[in-house]
């Protein structure tokens, strides 16, 4: 498969046009994940964080900071995988994951990236 990039959900959207059966990757609170039986979408892999992200980072908790990093190294592993570009990264709505998803602790370039 040939993907375009992923797209980042968290479960307090509002846009119900998806629901539970649409992520392909759930990263709970308690920092575990869920994988989807099987990649979902034909262009994007979509991953959804349990909670509201709709923050800016420095006043996220713990547990959020945390579920952003496994984010992070899911990311960077699917990238591999699907040879996607892990930068290729797109909010599913204006509102969601929000207006101030901290997009920089998503981004993390994969070593020896330098070109
Ligand atoms: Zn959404």
């Amino acid at each position: 498969m040939n993907f375009e990039g992923f797209i980042i959900h968290h479960t307090a959207c509002t846009e119900r046009d998806h629901q539970e059966e649409d992520w392909d990757f759930m990263i709970l609170r308690d920092g575990s994940v869920k994988a989807a039986p099987s990649l979902r979408h034909p262009e994007y892999i979509h991953i959804c964080l349990e909670g509201d992200f709709n923050l800016e980072y420095s006043l996220m908790d713990f547990y959020q900071k945390r579920q952003l990093f496994q984010a992070s190294k899911i990311i960077i592993e699917l990238s591999r995988r699907y040879e996607i570009s892990p930068l290729y990264l797109f909010p599913h709505h204006d509102t969601c994951p929000g207006i101030n998803f901290p997009w920089n602790a998503l981004v993390i370039y994969p070593a020896g990236g330098y070109h």
